[in-house]
């Protein structure tokens, strides 16, 4: 707990989406004066939080932060709002405690604590958690960046419930005392470098924030295979370590535990012997990238001494999350996938092995300073057309023209129907943009289901 939270009597909340009027509302039951401010417009702000603020009675204003932001001890910060913003720039030069979301519900939580983060992976991975635990019996709250706040469900955990975190970067940068049991680290690839002045450093530190407070009874998971985490995990570690691995056999590299592939099993190891959780072919969710969210969650389940069979039940059955390589249907021969939450390079990259079919690629959107570099390679083996929409799409086309057959899209619609059209039997149409969906769309949920849609209403050649 920060030092004197419980000394603080004002809280004011920036930001009026989900995860703000969730803290606004726990601190005002916890009898603490609140006041949120959102700058943007009423009009734009979700009308039902304005409703629910009104129904517990707590002060805001919109369309602006004014004077009285500072009034309160301290503020808590929404994800949405950057770190570089003027109010949380004055809050600090006034000396007043900044805190995220996530580090308040922390405050009021009796049960034990699992947060996953990194930069690709972490809905899967919560999910997938959430699942194994709800299935062992636990009483699981899966929450935070994932549709619940943690601020939201932390009142109904006791001591024995499971707080399930995704946990991002943005909640990270404004934890204090935040102190999860068990911290996933899964991946730190360039992402989001436009909210951290475009230093990489800045965001690896941020990432690495999860185990700050975490001491020698909890757990730090962590992928071996990623070469950042393991130059930049220090000696401040101070939680137990267990890495997982696709790429070796990690019983011999100086851990009491871990989890890797062998021969396609998935093996977990830890004093007592080995065991193979599960056949990698009985998995429904597909692509390397998942067998590093399986094995993170495969440890995670072991901590609680979770038995095998119950574990490799959830994983046999576990159906992945909506726009995650969703499965959309198949139409002449051609099979078409929707991944509208690749909004960066990396996560494009691990949907291109997750085929062996030649692709069609719906690739562009609002850009985050992406480097198409990246996946050059395996666009050049695995993608026989690109189809190019959004803000970006010239620079998709400049990037790719020389390369291979680019085509641009006026809007999804277009983009389907030009894709169905270069696509062959056997053929997979995969929306991957690599970008944020804001140019198009209200989201990258609304981005999917527009392509879902549109794919469902196409008729056959
Ligand atoms: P996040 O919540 O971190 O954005 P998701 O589970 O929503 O992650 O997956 C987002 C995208 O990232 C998916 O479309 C998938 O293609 C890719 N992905 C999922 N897991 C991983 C992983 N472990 N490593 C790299 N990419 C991944």
């Amino acid at each position: 707990m920060i030092q004197d939270y419980k000394n603080y009597k004002s809280f004011s909340i920036i930001g009026a989406a989900r995860s703000g009027v969730a803290a606004a509302k726990l601190l005002k039951n916890k009898g603490y004066k609140v006041f949120l401010s959102d700058a943007g417009n009423l009009e734009k702000i979700n009308k039902d939080f304005i409703k629910e603020l009104k129904e517990h009675n707590i002060d805001f204003e919109t369309g602006r932060h004014s004077e009285k932001v500072y009034e309160s001890d301290a503020l808590i910060v929404s994800p949405g709002v950057p770190q570089n913003s003027t109010v949380i720039q004055e809050a600090l030069k006034k000396g007043k405690e900044v805190v995220s979301e996530v580090e308040a519900a922390s405050w009021f939580c009796k049960g034990k604590i699992i947060s996953i983060t990194g930069t690709n992976g972490k809905t899967t991975t919560t999910t997938l958690i959430g699942e194994i635990f709800k299935d062992a019996g636990y009483k699981t709250f899966v929450c935070g960046n994932i549709g619940v706040a943690f601020c939201d469900v932390v009142d109904n955990i006791d001591e024995d419930g499971i707080a399930v975190v995704e946990t991002s970067s943005f909640q990270l940068d404004n934890i204090k005392n935040f102190k999860p049991y068990i911290s996933i680290l899964l991946n730190i690839t360039p992402d989001h470098l436009n909210r951290y002045e475009n230093s990489f450093n800045n965001y690896i530190n941020s990432k690495l924030r999860v185990i700050e407070n975490q001491d020698g009874n909890d757990y730090f998971i962590f992928n071996y295979d990623d070469e950042i985490i393991r130059q930049s995990m220090n000696e401040k570690v101070k939680a137990q370590l267990i890495p997982f691995s696709i790429k070796q056999d990690l019983s011999n590299v100086g851990y009491d535990s871990g989890a890797y592939p062998d021969n396609n099993r998935l093996i977990y190891f830890n004093n007592t012997g080995k065991e193979n959780v599960i056949d990698a072919g009985n998995l429904i969710i597909k692509g390397q990238h998942n067998i590093y969210n399986s094995l993170a969650s495969i440890i995670s389940a072991k901590i609680f001494k979770i038995k095998r069979e119950l574990i490799n039940k959830t994983l046999s059955e576990f159906k992945g999350v909506e726009h995650r390589l969703e499965y959309v249907r198949e139409l002449d021969g051609v099979k078409f996938y929707n991944d509208s939450k690749a909004t960066n390079v990396n996560s494009v990259w691990y949907a291109l092995q997750g085929f062996s079919e030649p692709i069609i690629l719906i690739l562009g959107g609002r850009d985050k300073g992406n480097d198409y570099s990246e996946i050059e390679n395996e666009v050049k083996q695995n993608v026989k057309h690109i189809i190019a929409i959004g803000e970006s799409k010239e620079k998709v086309y400049n990037y790719f023209k020389e390369k291979m057959p680019v085509t641009l899209a006026g809007d999804m619609t277009d983009a389907v129907n030009k894709a169905f059209q270069y696509a062959d039997k056997n053929n997979v149409v995969l929306l991957s943009p690599a970008c944020a969906s804001f140019d198009m769309f209200d989201s990258y949920e609304h981005r999917g289901s527009e392509f879902k849609r549109i794919v469902n209403e196409l008729n056959g050649k």
